[in-house]
């Protein structure tokens, strides 16, 4: 086992948070939790009754506590008078560098540390701290202690290491979801864990691409802002399967076919049949969906189907369609439809390049297979 190296800002290796900033970070990350206006409003009301009142009793307070020596603020939890008037320097100082009274200033340290009923019922430095959704980890202790860093990684084994190293291809799917997700290098073991979790709770990525954010963040070790950053990711990959072919690049084959439209069509709940309009070297032009739903022979019109193709003076014409079962073995109906789709491409003159059905892994070519006429 190798020893974990971290990096450490000076300001949380010297304890020099300043409390006021620490305190109007803790209270936009609280009102950005509390519904709108929740915040302002119950700190208004509260700032009234509370101006010549004592703060909470923070270091007595286990959660309050807990938090305020996470950040560092307290040196010892266990030292009760010491802490105590550490605890007191600190809302002070706050309080002087045009921070919050003291008394309102405990409140919301409390509340960041244990929530607060009917404002902001989540913690960020609860039992479980989500640091990647707190403002305050680049002058936290806890966050940037060697103590708490995941030693389990040698040298150069970290994934943000591997995936220099190695490259992407590397990594594993939890692995690249933990680079995508964790917020500092020293996270990404547990990073790991929670998307390790996520992946085998929702049985793999294509079930995590129909999630929203708010139930991907369900899953424990999971928080908001990784499962916004996991969210997003798999929209780009989404997006990246819908992009045309670009311009300049040729379908060889009907697996360039499948490998440019499995994804596109494999996770649609219904049957669509797709014409592919190419130029006179097979080259992209654009793609249109004749027919969605169960497919029957009535439902692709051959004429619908060239009349764009003329309309764009394409050269050739390929099909794609996704059968419902996964299953890409041609039916008795794909034979017929192909034989009709054939007839007519000859009679306009427009080159029919292949027929393939997208299965659920893999693909079967009209042209490959000998199931329809090719050019000689
Ligand atoms: S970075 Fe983590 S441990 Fe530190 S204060 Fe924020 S939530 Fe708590």
């Amino acid at each position: 086992m190798g020893k974990a190296v971290r990096k450490r800002t000076s300001e949380a290796a010297a304890g020099r948070a300043d409390p006021a900033a620490t305190l109007r970070a803790v209270q936009s990350r609280l009102a950005s939790l509390a519904e709108h206006g929740t915040l302002s409003a119950f700190l208004k009301r509260i700032r009234h009754r509370t101006s010549d009142a004592e703060p909470l009793s923070l270091h007595d307070d286990p959660e309050a506590a807990r938090f305020l020596h996470r950040l560092g603020v307290i040196s010892n939890p266990h030292a009760r008078k010491r802490a105590c008037g550490e605890v007191e320097g600190f809302l002070e100082s706050a309080s002087r560098s045009g921070g919050p009274a003291p008394a309102v200033a405990s409140v919301l340290v409390r509340a960041y540390a244990s929530g607060l009923y009917g404002v902001t019922p989540e913690a960020v430095c609860g039992d479980e701290p989500k640091c990647g959704d707190c403002p305050l980890s680049g002058n936290c202790r806890e966050f940037n202690s060697p103590r708490s860093a995941t030693l389990s990684y040698a040298p150069g084994e970290r994934p943000s290491e591997r995936v220099e190293t190695e490259g992407a291809r590397a990594l594993s799917v939890s692995e690249l979801m933990a680079l995508v997700t964790a917020a500092a290098p020293a996270k990404e073991e547990a990073a790991v864990e929670a998307c390790e979790r996520l992946v085998k709770e929702h049985g793999g990525l294509r079930a995590l691409s129909e999630l929203r954010p708010a139930d991907i963040a369900k899953t424990k070790g999971v928080s908001a802002r990784a499962a916004r950053a996991i969210a997003a990711a798999m929209e780009l990959i989404r997006r990246w399967a819908e992009e045309t072919r670009p311009t300049g690049r040729a379908f060889r084959s009907g697996r360039d076919l499948f490998e440019h439209y499995r994804l596109k069509l494999r996770d649609l709940k219904k049957e669509v049949f797709v014409a592919v309009l190419l130029d006179q070297k097979n080259r992209f032009l654009a793609d249109e969906v004749c027919s969605e739903g169960t497919l029957t022979s009535s439902l692709v019109h051959p004429r619908e189907v060239f009349r764009r193709a003329v309309r764009e003076s394409a050269a050739a014409i390929a099909f794609v369609h996704n059968p419902p079962s996964g299953d890409p073995t041609p039916s008795t109906l794909d034979l017929e439809i192909t034989e009709r789709l054939q007839a007519v491409s000859e009679l306009v003159g427009i080159r029919m390049l292949d027929h393939v059905i997208v299965g659920e892994t893999t693909y079967v070519s009209f042209v490959e297979r000998g199931l329809m006429k090719t050019e000689t």
